[in-house]
């Protein structure tokens, strides 16, 4: 697929190193990017201080640091200066319960001005914040809570009414439960956050904390299988702070806004962390997801980088109809906007000539994993973006292509693998580790963590192929894959090309095993509003990728399900059609979308 190049217009910033990626590469180094932050004032390092207390010091105090849109649209907002003061508190408040260094603390909770407070209040007080989204079912809840050994949960009344009072008994460990918001003055067993909070003291020395202390525990969105909880350090943070800088080009002056859930990582390193680190100014939308509403912030609070993932855009792109495309958007002044960056699936080529087309911006693709705890590869501010590619390795990354064997994996021969230099050969996706967010293990799971290496690489199981200029292509994960007739197949790329019909709103690709072929394609499609399926579309939509793609890779087999399931982190759950298709176990459901 060619796709035209699109390049950003003179924008008023342009980080300036950005402009010469082999120079920023060369002179770029992970001690000279940890030279940027303060450290703690004995030594040491520890992510709250640099996000939060640093900026005080420097008499940034007064500039906010969150601006909450509450459901209603009501904003109130934050200040440095009282964001160190609640953080302060809220850490004494965990050292009143006895709750020390490297003791759990789990947060079950929306985006709300405490969740930050507890999170960043946790990690001074050296406690290690682990976050839960407050969709999850009570059974995903308590298998977290069990897993991650939690010592204390921060939650509100009713999210603990419904997922985890049933469950307290089987959680001995579980020792103090802490109740934000209204409600719940009935509940045995439990405080009142606002309490705690006013009785504890705003003062606060961080105590010594070496960068290799435990500070976050994340479990991986579990598209693939059960998820796994990733030990990240608080040296994290060096890498926090960079990444977002090149990928995300962000500033002291720049209004953010991320729209990933507070449970997952990016909600967490890029939702919290990176962009409190960088001084600027985080929106956080305590409503739901609602297009409308979405542009209305961006308006609003007149936002200057948004992070945000294809299922949103895709969301953006389904509910404006493409006649008259320009109608809902021209209707909100987007003009603070510099550029829109996504993560955490496939961004499809479409999406970003959607963006450029009917947005006016440029959309950035960025990848990276739980694992790997910062972007890896991105589209940045200011270079050439190619449209399908999720870019190139950011400075402090060595990224390389390795030949995979039959299952789809790096192939590993005497402990050696082989690096492609062959452009557009397609293999799986290695890390050169020593970045600073890399996660140092998966919790109580040695054997899965050491299968994640090889011959000096971090292995990611995600298959992609770079081209003759270095960018990277995401062809699929290894466990996605779809073997045909001889052809490696990535699902990604039907799914693209399905999405260039103008009925097509979302796209799932698998193989069905197949006597002949070994699998055959099948596609499962969701339509865009008002468009009905039929045996008509159906045949319109095979004749439609079979041009696109060729009948070698196109799908044989195409059925329209208008709830392609999905995680809740917004990610395609490719097993669990393949297992709704074959008749198999479904497998681990808790991040299903809608199994609460
Ligand atoms: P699990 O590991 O439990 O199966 P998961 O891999 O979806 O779940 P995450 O760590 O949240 O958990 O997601 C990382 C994965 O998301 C990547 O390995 C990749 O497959 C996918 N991904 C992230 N960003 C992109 C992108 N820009 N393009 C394509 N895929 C992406
Ligand atoms: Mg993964």
């Amino acid at each position: 697929m060619v796709w035209e190049t699109i390049r950003k217009d003179t924008a008023p910033y342009v980080t300036p190193n950005l402009t010469d990626y082999d120079r920023a590469r060369a002179e770029f180094t992970w001690s000279r990017a940890r030279s940027a932050l303060a450290g703690l004032p004995g030594g040491g390092l520890n992510i709250a201080h640099e996000a939060v207390d640093r900026h005080v010091h420097s008499g940034g105090g007064g500039k906010f640091a969150l601006c909450c849109v509450a459901r209603d649209g009501a904003v109130h907002t934050v200040s440095y200066a009282e964001l160190a003061r609640r953080t302060a508190r809220f850490a004494n408040v965990l050292r009143a319960l006895g709750v020390g260094r490297g003791d759990r603390v789990f947060t079950l909770l929306g985006r709300c001005p405490e969740l930050y407070t507890a999170v960043l209040g946790t990690l001074k007080n050296t406690s290690v914040l682990c976050p839960l989204f407050s969709a999850f079912g009570p059974d995903p809840v308590e298998q977290r809570l069990r897993l991650g050994d939690a010592r204390v949960l921060v939650t509100t009344a009713a999210l603990y009414r419904r997922k985890v009072a049933e469950r307290r008994a089987s959680l001995p460990g579980l020792a103090h439960v802490v109740i934000v918001g209204p409600g719940g003055e009935d509940l045995p067993g439990t405080a009142r956050f606002d309490e705690l909070m006013d009785e504890a003291p705003e003062e606060f020395t961080i105590p010594p904390t070496s960068p290799e202390d435990m500070a976050l525990l994340h479990f991986t969105s579990g598209t693939t299988g059960t998820p796994k909880g990733a030990v990240h350090v608080h040296e994290a943070v060096v890498a926090h702070h960079a990444t977002a800088a090149y990928a995300l080009d962000l500033h002291p002056e720049d209004v953010y806004w991320c729209t990933a859930d507070p449970g997952w990582v990016t909600g967490m390193s890029y939702g919290i962390i990176a962009p409190l680190v960088h001084g600027a100014t985080v929106v956080v939308d305590e409503g739901d997801y609602d297009t409308r509403r979405w542009y209305r912030i961006l308006q609003e609070q007149r936002v200057s980088v948004w992070y945000t993932a294809p299922t949103a855009l895709r969301m953006l792109m389904r509910s404006t109809p493409r006649q008259g495309s320009h109608a809902l958007p021209a209707s909100y002044d987007l003009s603070r906007l510099r550029f829109i960056a996504s993560v955490g699936e496939p961004l499809n080529p479409e999406a970003v000539v959607w963006g450029r087309d009917v947005l006016g911006l440029p959309v950035h693709d960025n990848w990276w994993q739980t694992e790997t705890g910062c972007i890896m590869i991105a589209n940045f501010a200011a270079c050439e973006i190619r449209p399908g590619s999720m870019g190139r390795p950011l400075p402090g990354v060595e990224a390389a292509v390795l030949t995979c064997g039959e299952n789809g994996r790096a192939l590993v021969t005497d402990g050696r693998v082989r690096v492609e230099d062959r452009p557009g050969a397609e293999g799986e996706l290695a890390l050169r580790p020593g970045w600073p967010s890399m996660f140092r293990g998966y919790l109580h799971d040695k054997e899965r963590y050491e299968a994640s290496f090889a011959d000096g690489w971090y292995l990611t199981g995600d298959l992609v192929s770079r081209d003759a200029d270095g960018w990277f292509w995401f062809v699929g994960r290894a466990d996605d894959v779809i073997k045909s007739a001889g052809h490696l197949i990535g699902p990604f790329e039907v799914e693209s090309a399905l999405m260039e019909h103008d009925a097509v709103a979302e796209a799932g690709v698998i193989g069905r095993p197949d006597p002949v072929a070994g699998n055959l394609v099948k596609a499962f499609v969701s339509l865009r509003p008002g468009i009905e399926p039929s045996p008509a579309l159906e045949r319109d939509l095979l004749a439609f990728a079979r041009r696109r793609l060729g009948p070698a890779v196109a799908p044989r087999e195409l059925a329209f399900d208008q709830n392609l399931p999905k995680t809740r982190s917004g990610k395609v759950m490719r097993r669990v059609l393949r297992a709704r298709e074959l008749d198999l176990p479904t497998g681990d459901l808790s991040t299903l979308e809608g199994s609460a």
